[in-house]
């Protein structure tokens, strides 16, 4: 039985819709892939349903998850690696993950590494911890896993609660990024795609 469900907060959806139509607009979501989620407290959270095209999330898309109990039917395959990201850091207030080309192809190429790391680029300082462009960023690559809860399992015993950078790959598939708040989790997706894309037009410069 459900003893946790607390009612969606006013402007919860909004925000979940907003991101995920600034993502579905960059292309970064095709094939309703990705999914986005916010906190609404301690022990629960708010993700998009399965297969939902991220450009129109409504009321009806966006489903409330408890950490401590069963998934709803419905929600996102991947909700058990938002789940883990909030159980391990009190602090994240969204999640956001999305399947662009950059991440995609990065994430592959860098698997066997098992990081990408980024340096000398300005843009490190979007995200929190970076103050400048004289730093590496070391991106973590996971191998994917049908299997979302063993996958979250693994991730974060790797990572810990709070990694030195706010987001991971998972090779052939995608990225995910988080924040305390949205707006948070949104610069961290923008600025990450952006030094992917950066990385990858490298790449293909120097062939
Ligand atoms: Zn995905």
């Amino acid at each position: 039985m459900r003893t946790h469900l607390p009612i969606l907060p006013a402007g919860v959806v909004e925000e979940i819709a907003a991101t995920g139509a600034f993502a579905a607009a960059r292309g970064w979501v095709p094939a309703t892939s990705g999914n986005f989620s916010c906190r609404v407290d301690e022990r629960s959270f708010a993700i998009t349903r399965s297969a939902v095209e991220k450009g129109a999330i409504g009321a009806e898309d966006v489903i409330l998850v408890a950490l401590d109990e069963p998934l709803p039917a419905g929600v996102s395959a991947e909700a058990p690696l938002h789940a883990a990201r909030y159980a391990s850091d009190s602090s994240i207030g969204a999640v956001a993950h999305m399947h662009s080309v950059a991440a995609t192809v990065l994430s592959r190429a860098e698997a066997a590494a098992g990081v990408l790391r980024l340096e000398g680029y300005e843009m490190h300082k979007a995200l929190v911890g970076f103050t400048t462009h004289e730093s590496t960023l070391a991106l973590p690559i996971f191998a994917n896993d049908q299997d979302t809860r063993a996958l979250a399992a693994r991730i974060e015993s790797t990572l810990g609660p709070r990694p030195g950078v706010p987001g991971y790959l998972l090779a052939g598939h995608g990225l995910y990024t988080w924040g305390l708040t949205m707006a948070d989790a949104r610069r961290h997706l923008e600025g990450l795609e952006f030094l992917l894309t950066c990385e990858l037009e490298e790449r293909r410069l120097r062939k």
